[in-house]
């Protein structure tokens, strides 16, 4: 644990997810193997910054999938000073999204379903009747770019 120390301390190391950009583009995101799990925006790791404690890089690897910018500010001071719970939450995200997008390529290639009985399934397995239409079709965009994404990989 360092934090406080750091609250005080100016990061001086280039970003290594944006480059010192500050935010991360569809080149970062090939780079980093995250094209079904991040979009272009402001960069989760530094916070935007460009810079990130030399600290910070020793306590966690620039490409994790759960430090995204739709983490809550506390959610991302946890993670970034080597928090136990938060890092137990990294990896169930992480084993989690893995499963999910494993289950709906093989779902198409395998088991030769359509994109719309996968989405079906899939909110039928989360147990969630209030699912609106834009939930619905938000998935239904991620199961294609998963299937794109694996187009060669079950031929
Ligand atoms: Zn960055």
């Amino acid at each position: 644990m360092f934090t406080l120390k750091l609250l005080f301390k100016k990061p001086k190391e280039q970003c290594p997810r944006c480059l010192g950009k500050g935010t991360v583009d569809w080149n970062d995101i090939e780079r980093l193997h995250k094209k079904l799990v991040w979009l272009p925006g402001k960069c989760a790791y530094c916070n935007g910054n460009g810079k990130v404690h030399e600290e910070t890089l020793s306590i966690v690897p620039a490409d994790i999938s759960y430090l995204s910018a739709n983490l809550s500010k506390i959610e991302r001071w946890k993670i970034l000073s080597g928090d136990k719970n938060a890092r137990k939450r990294v990896k169930a995200y992480e084993e989690a999204l893995a499963k999910m997008i494993d289950k709906i390529a093989r779902q198409y290639y395998v088991d030769g379903l359509d994109l719309e009985t996968i989405v079906d399934i899939h909110f039928a397995s989360l147990k969630n009747d209030k699912v609106s239409p834009k939930e619905r079709q938000d998935f239904l965009e991620y199961a294609k770019k998963v299937v794109e994404f694996h187009k060669n990989k079950f031929s």
